[in-house]
Protein backbone atom coordinates (compact mmCIF):
# COMPACT_ATOMS: atom_id res chain seq x y z
CA UNK A 1 0.00 0.00 0.00
CA UNK A 2 1.48 3.36 -0.84
CA UNK A 3 0.87 6.28 0.99
CA UNK A 4 1.43 9.57 0.43
CA UNK A 5 4.15 11.84 1.93
CA UNK A 6 1.53 13.95 3.87
CA UNK A 7 4.10 16.80 4.81
CA UNK A 8 2.56 19.50 6.06
CA UNK A 9 2.74 23.38 5.53
CA UNK A 10 0.54 26.80 6.13
CA UNK A 11 0.52 28.77 3.39
CA UNK A 12 1.15 32.92 4.37
CA UNK A 13 -1.45 35.44 3.80
CA UNK A 14 -0.07 36.45 0.31
CA UNK A 15 -0.46 33.20 -0.70
CA UNK A 16 -4.33 32.60 0.27
CA UNK A 17 -4.85 35.85 -1.14
CA UNK A 18 -3.32 34.60 -4.39
CA UNK A 19 -5.17 31.34 -4.40
CA UNK A 20 -8.41 33.24 -3.26
CA UNK A 21 -8.13 35.97 -6.00
CA UNK A 22 -8.40 33.07 -8.75
CA UNK A 23 -11.51 32.62 -7.78
CA UNK A 24 -13.45 33.78 -5.03
CA UNK A 25 -15.33 31.11 -4.16
CA UNK A 26 -12.95 28.76 -3.07
CA UNK A 27 -12.31 28.18 0.04
CA UNK A 28 -8.51 27.78 1.08
CA UNK A 29 -7.28 25.15 3.55
CA UNK A 30 -5.01 26.50 6.35
CA UNK A 31 -3.05 23.71 5.83
CA UNK A 32 -1.96 22.09 2.67
CA UNK A 33 -0.15 18.28 2.85
CA UNK A 34 1.63 17.00 0.17
CA UNK A 35 0.08 14.36 -2.17
CA UNK A 36 3.31 13.16 -3.64
CA UNK A 37 3.99 9.61 -3.27
CA UNK A 38 5.81 9.12 0.55
CA UNK A 39 9.88 9.15 -0.20
CA UNK A 40 9.44 11.61 -3.75
CA UNK A 41 12.33 13.38 -4.23
CA UNK A 42 12.14 17.25 -5.42
CA UNK A 43 9.76 19.57 -3.38
CA UNK A 44 7.02 18.93 -1.88
CA UNK A 45 3.09 20.20 -3.61
CA UNK A 46 -0.48 20.25 -3.04
CA UNK A 47 -3.47 21.23 -4.58
CA UNK A 48 -3.50 25.01 -3.96
CA UNK A 49 -7.41 24.99 -4.98
CA UNK A 50 -10.40 22.14 -4.49
CA UNK A 51 -12.65 23.97 -7.01
CA UNK A 52 -13.49 21.68 -9.96
CA UNK A 53 -14.52 23.91 -11.87
CA UNK A 54 -11.01 25.05 -13.43
CA UNK A 55 -9.38 21.98 -12.97
CA UNK A 56 -6.61 23.06 -10.41
CA UNK A 57 -4.33 25.69 -12.15
CA UNK A 58 -2.74 26.43 -8.68
CA UNK A 59 -0.74 24.42 -7.22
CA UNK A 60 1.53 25.01 -3.51
CA UNK A 61 5.06 23.72 -3.52
CA UNK A 62 7.76 23.62 -0.61
CA UNK A 63 10.48 22.48 0.67
CA UNK A 64 9.95 23.72 4.10
CA UNK A 65 7.72 26.42 6.06
CA UNK A 66 10.32 29.15 4.84
CA UNK A 67 9.79 29.11 1.18
CA UNK A 68 6.42 27.72 0.23
CA UNK A 69 5.58 29.03 -3.50
CA UNK A 70 2.39 28.88 -5.49
CA UNK A 71 2.67 28.02 -9.12
CA UNK A 72 0.54 27.86 -12.20
CA UNK A 73 1.30 24.23 -13.79
CA UNK A 74 -0.75 22.11 -15.59
CA UNK A 75 -2.48 18.98 -14.39
CA UNK A 76 -0.71 15.48 -15.04
CA UNK A 77 -3.12 13.84 -17.37
CA UNK A 78 -2.77 10.27 -16.68
CA UNK A 79 -5.33 7.94 -15.44
CA UNK A 80 -6.12 4.63 -14.88
CA UNK A 81 -8.86 2.14 -15.73
CA UNK A 82 -9.51 0.70 -19.53
CA UNK A 83 -12.25 -0.94 -18.26
CA UNK A 84 -15.49 0.59 -18.24
CA UNK A 85 -17.10 -1.82 -15.98
CA UNK A 86 -13.72 -0.81 -14.02
CA UNK A 87 -14.66 2.07 -11.21
CA UNK A 88 -11.42 2.72 -11.05
CA UNK A 89 -11.77 4.11 -14.73
CA UNK A 90 -12.87 7.22 -13.69
CA UNK A 91 -9.33 7.70 -11.46
CA UNK A 92 -6.82 10.43 -12.93
CA UNK A 93 -3.96 11.83 -11.54
CA UNK A 94 -4.21 14.53 -9.03
CA UNK A 95 -1.06 15.73 -9.25
CA UNK A 96 0.64 18.66 -11.79
CA UNK A 97 2.44 17.73 -15.03
CA UNK A 98 5.66 16.39 -14.39
CA UNK A 99 5.42 14.92 -10.90
CA UNK A 100 7.62 13.08 -8.90
CA UNK A 101 6.96 9.31 -7.90
CA UNK A 102 3.85 7.53 -8.98
CA UNK A 103 0.11 9.05 -9.98
CA UNK A 104 -2.61 9.75 -7.25
CA UNK A 105 -6.08 9.79 -7.24
CA UNK A 106 -5.61 10.36 -3.89
CA UNK A 107 -6.67 6.82 -3.10
CA UNK A 108 -5.62 4.74 -6.33
CA UNK A 109 -1.36 4.82 -7.20
CA UNK A 110 0.22 4.14 -10.47
CA UNK A 111 2.76 4.15 -12.44
CA UNK A 112 6.36 4.48 -11.63
CA UNK A 113 7.83 4.74 -7.90
CA UNK A 114 10.56 7.27 -7.64
ZN1 LIG B 1 6.16 15.61 -0.01
ZN1 LIG C 1 0.42 11.93 -12.38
Amino acid sequence: MTDSCGNRVAPTADQVQVLTDEDGNLSIPEVFACSLEAGHPGQHVDIGQTSDENYHPLWVTWHDATNVEVVRRPPCESGVGEDPDDPRDEAYCLLPDGHDGQHTSGSDWWGEAP
